[in-house]
């Protein structure tokens, strides 16, 4: 019997465990070829999601939590479940029902057709905000124009299925900054897509706030594109030049006229440009340098202080 194994990254989820155990539970029992186990990754919650999980795993054996020390985040939390999944195909999906189980035969379907990888696209309803719609659009327009890595736009969503031969390669990667959704589609498995909408949060409150959005969206450009690096140069160059023709100018005009080359105003506003430009670029060196000072430490993405399997 084939086995697949869920795996939940959960922050702050207390109201949410026993519900989505019990839907995922309904899913498999209309899906009687499959066996499944549940991973629980307790990223580090502040609530009682802990001594849910520990209820929750005690009636049922299906039922597995790895607790993790602290807080590491979302991505780390799904990295730890998939090191520690022992099914044949791994789906990892949201613990707040904003990922509807319901999916789970269609992408198991495709999974058995021969795709290693069934991504999700997630259409928004009309309940979650304009503005989260859009940066989300947004930032997959710029992703997919600055780095190599093709997500269709909403391939965001991290509720998705891997085979094991695709989890067996995920689980080599030792990046420091993890950005999961890119990496699925760099390492070239055969893949699908599936759409679904998200639903509105079962209980308890989003933890991605514009702040993290926005790391986030550095992360995962600085994770796949070393273009920006690239724009700093080009830009660099293009300004050198159009600055020696300026000047060559002002000189040639002020012999010409025989007057002096005056303006201050000018002359700030050029060196306020040129000294933006510069911490701009700056900025754009330092996270790269700062991901590289992250990767030589080599810590670990996450750790684990109790886990029951
Ligand atoms: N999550 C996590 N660690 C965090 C933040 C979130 O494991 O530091 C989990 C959270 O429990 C949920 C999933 O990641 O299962 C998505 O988080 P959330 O619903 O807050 O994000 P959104 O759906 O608003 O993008
Ligand atoms: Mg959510």
């Amino acid at each position: 019997m084939k086995k697949i194994s869920i795996v939940i990254p959960a922050y702050n989820e207390e109201g949410n465990v026993a519900l989505i155990y019990q839907k995922i539970k309904e899913v498999f029992d209309g899906l009687r070829k499959y066996d499944f186990e549940i991973i629980f990754v307790n990223d580090g919650s502040r609530d009682n999601t802990q001594q849910k999980l520990e209820e929750l795993s005690q009636h049922c054996d299906k039922v597995k939590f790895i607790e993790f020390s602290r807080n590491f985040g979302h991505q780390p939390a799904v990295k730890a479940g998939m090191d520690n999944a022992h099914g044949n195909a791994v789906i990892s999906m949201d613990g707040d029902l904003q990922h509807p189980p319901e999916l789970i035969p269609k992408m198991i379907e495709k999974w058995e057709e021969g795709y290693d990888v069934v991504f999700t696209m997630r259409a928004y309803p009309k309940q979650i905000s304009l503005f989260k719609r859009k940066t989300s659009d947004l930032f997959y327009k710029i992703l997919s124009r600055l780095s190599d890595v093709n997500l269709t736009q909403g391939g965001g969503s991290d509720f998705r299925l891997l085979d094991s031969n695709v989890v067996e390669v995920m689980r080599k990667f030792n990046e420091d900054d993890l950005f999961l959704r890119g990496l699925t589609s760099w390492t070239g498995f055969k893949q699908t897509g599936i759409n679904f909408t998200a639903s509105e949060r079962a209980s308890g409150q989003s933890s991605y706030d514009l702040k993290k959005m926005i790391t986030f969206a550095f992360t995962g450009i600085s994770a796949f594109s070393v273009k920006p690096l690239y724009i700093a140069a080009y830009l660099g160059f293009l300004f050198s030049v159009f600055s020696v023709i300026g000047y060559g100018i002002y000189v040639i005009h002020s012999i010409i006229a025989k007057t002096e080359i005056s303006g201050w105003a000018s002359l700030i506003m050029t060196i306020v440009f040129f000294g933006g430009l510069q911490l701009i670029m700056l900025g754009i060196m330092g996270i790269y340098l700062g991901k590289v000072f992250k990767q030589v430490k080599e810590r670990p993405n996450y750790i684990i202080k109790n886990k029951n399997f």
